[in-house]
């Protein structure tokens, strides 16, 4: 029974204050457009926060996420599931040598990393390190061990103490990095495109540098692909550019297209280190999640869409520069394939807001940022249609803004 018909005095009611409220009901989506409840489209370059990336309601998604909810929805790790072990088999294919750990969420993806790196630690014979040094601006999720390794203060101040022995170098600087590994270290945490944090993408040689540290040391290279993996960067997984193979990777969001799966892949030569008992979770590779992201990793295939988010990216990215050169609130364009930020001269609230107005869904990030994450199967025409919807709002933007006393 409704007690009451209206969303949004439900939202200011009963709703946990965490997040700022939204003013948007949205109730239907295909491909990169979203319908809200008066009707209006938007183009959704939000993708639910990088997680819808095959687009909402892709065929091939709903189809196989209707036909696993009509066999069964949820057995545990009690039993064998299908669908979980083939999806295993496809990570590992995609991957390199290893075993796969599922859960729900990004942030579990970074406790079972941070899980990883103790049972490591306890194995080494002698030192039994356990400090993991993370990277600044960096963003590994909200629970303890999440925020624990996310070294900024609007994340972690009303929360400590925190647990200790995150020590944190900088971002793009592997000397940094080197300067804080001691007897005590088992592992370097890191994104290879920072996302939260602003879209700061780590360069090839850095990213490679960490990996001949971590090998010299005797120490993990554990990454987070949780925003950057998938195809997002029109590689499966953003760190591929440098050629390395770390020896843990998490991922969520675009995993499952919208369904909440996560997982994290362990290389052979570490993944014997979670014995039965060590870790779980009850959700964690359940059918149904399962099901979705197969769907996600055959579509990915089927529909080549790495090469096409390369081949559509590229020009975008270069079009979104030439607004930058008309724009002055335009910072900079950072990013890759469609995990892209446009760093403005102030707070993007009010842009994003103006951009929601005119029909563009946008998120903000760290630092300024505008984030710009269309789903891997954005048409050309929805593209294009970005660029020009960035430049009218941008240009009304300074408008307004000069007319302000
Ligand atoms: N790691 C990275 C790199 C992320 O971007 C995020 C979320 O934005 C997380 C971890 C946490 O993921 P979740 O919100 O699914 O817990």
């Amino acid at each position: 029974m409704h007690l009451e018909n209206n969303i949004e005095t439900l939202y200011h009611r009963y709703w946990l204050n965490n997040y700022a409220a939204p003013n948007l009901t949205l109730i239907r989506g295909e491909g990169e457009k979203v319908w809200d409840d008066r009707g209006h489209q938007y183009l959704d370059f939000t993708s639910g926060i990088a997680t819808t990336s095959i687009g909402h309601c892709h065929p091939k998604l709903v189809a196989a996420i209707g036909g696993q909810i009509e066999k069964i929805i949820h057995v545990s790790n009690l039993f064998r599931n299908e669908t979980q072990a083939r999806l295993a088999e496809a990570l590992v294919e995609k991957i390199a040598p290893g075993r796969v750990f599922f859960c729900n969420s990004g942030t579990e993806a970074s406790e079972t990393l941070l899980k990883l790196s103790r049972l490591f630690g306890a194995k080494k014979k002698g030192t039994n390190p356990f400090k993991v040094i993370v990277s600044s601006n960096a963003f590994h999720g909200r629970t303890f061990g999440g925020m624990s390794a996310t070294p900024q203060p609007k994340i972690q101040k009303s929360f400590k103490p925190l647990l200790p022995n995150f020590p944190v170098a900088k971002f793009n600087d592997s000397d940094s990095f080197a300067a804080l590994i001691d007897r005590d270290t088992a592992a370097i945490l890191i994104e290879p495109i920072q996302g939260e944090g602003g879209i700061h993408v780590a360069t090839r040689e850095f990213l490679q540098d960490l990996r001949t540290l971590c090998t010299d040391n005797g120490i993990l290279l554990l990454m987070d692909e949780v925003q950057s993996g998938m195809g997002r960067t029109g590689a499966f997984l953003a760190h591929e550019i440098a050629g390395i193979t770390p020896d843990a990777i998490g991922l969520a969001k675009g995993l499952g297209g919208g369904f909440p799966i996560g997982a994290v892949w362990i290389s052979d030569t570490c993944a014997d280190l979670f014995t039965p008992g060590s870790h779980g979770s009850t959700f964690g590779g359940n059918p149904l999640g399962c099901a979705a992201a197969l769907a996600v990793l055959q579509t990915i295939d089927e529909e080549n869409l790495l090469s096409r988010v390369r081949r559509l990216s590229a020009p975008w990215i270069e079009q979104l520069n030439e607004l930058k050169k008309r724009h002055e609130l335009i910072v900079e364009v950072r990013g890759r394939g469609f995990l892209v930020g446009l760093e403005l001269k102030e707070n993007p609230g009010d842009l994003r807001n103006l951009l929601q107005q005119v029909g563009l869904l946008t998120v903000a990030a760290s630092g300024n940022v505008l984030r710009l994450l269309p789903p891997l199967t954005v048409s050309e025409a929805s593209l294009r249609k970005s660029i020009q919807t960035l430049d009218t709002a941008l240009t009304a933007y300074s408008e307004t803004k000069a007319a302000k006393p």
